[in-house]
């Protein structure tokens, strides 16, 4: 924590691409990787000003019936999108007996999702990792228990971690969960890691996804992960939260102004 470590981490995702310590970051991408359109979908974000590619291959669906994901292929799409235009993939690892193939398909970020968030088996496998770890932080999660889960991972020498605030559940039904943008402030204060927003699972409505990307912006956020599809009602998964690659452009537009009003 701060105590110990008073300077913000900067995380090196790849490609030059830094997060945290100013650095402002905006992945993007689909819900899930679902073939060819992974790459014009990619051309699309990079063009708005996105720097990351963000894209689930094995997806954790509530439902063992809904589609869980292309798999390894996913990865080697994101892989060949990444490396074409230059940008840093992210994308989730929901095993820890999947480590080995995210490192051959030299996946640049490995996310940990919510449902994970207290996998402490995988975490321990990602701390070994000098990879960087995108730590959402779980749907009913404490923010100390948050932290706790980004502890084993940086106590086994990864300190490459980069939490993500993605909304918690609540009695609210408006909205998928609640978005908890103190917690972005909360986290910079207690620790040195950087901390995204993740707007798109926060809301889960595509009408609510840029007030949400501006609120984070405003309380500190060292980057967003946002959900982008080009045809959101043929999206295997989140359709519903995605944004077009037309919205996206103009949610950076005003992103970027709170950037410099803040
Ligand atoms: C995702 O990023 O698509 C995802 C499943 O997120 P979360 O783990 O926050 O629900
Ligand atoms: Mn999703």
């Amino acid at each position: 924590n701060r105590k110990f470590h008073p300077a913000d981490t900067v995380v090196d995702c790849g490609h030059g691409v830094l997060i945290g310590g100013g650095s402002f970051q905006v992945m993007a991408g689909p819900c899930s990787v679902e073939g060819d359109n992974l790459l014009a979908i990619a051309r699309e974000v990079k063009e708005a000003g996105a720097t990351m590619l963000r894209g689930g291959a094995f997806k954790p669906r509530t439902s063992p019936y809904a589609n869980q994901g292309m798999g390894a292929e996913g990865l080697r799409l994101l892989h060949e999108a990444g490396t074409e235009l230059g940008m840093p993939v992210v994308t989730e690892i929901m095993d820890a007996r999947d480590v080995q193939l995210f490192e051959d398909m030299e996946v640049d970020v490995l996310q940990v999702g919510a449902r994970n968030m207290q996998n402490f088996t995988l975490l321990k496998e990602l701390g070994k990792l000098r990879r960087p770890v995108l730590l959402k932080r779980g749907m009913s999660a404490t923010i100390d228990e948050w932290l706790m889960s980004a502890e084993y991972i940086m106590a086994g020498g990864n300190e490459n971690v980069v939490l993500c605030e993605r909304g918690v559940r609540t009695f609210e039904t408006r909205t998928r969960n609640t978005f908890d943008t103190n917690a972005i402030a909360v986290a910079h204060h207690l620790s040195h890691l950087p901390v995204v927003g993740d707007p798109s699972h926060a809301t889960g409505y595509t009408r609510y996804v840029v007030s949400a990307a501006l609120a984070a912006t405003a309380a500190g956020a060292d980057g967003l992960e946002i959900e982008v599809h080009d045809r959101p009602e043929h999206a295997w998964s989140d359709g519903a939260q995605a944004l077009t690659p037309k919205q996206f452009r103009n949610a950076m537009r005003r992103i970027e102004l709170v950037r410099q009003a803040v």
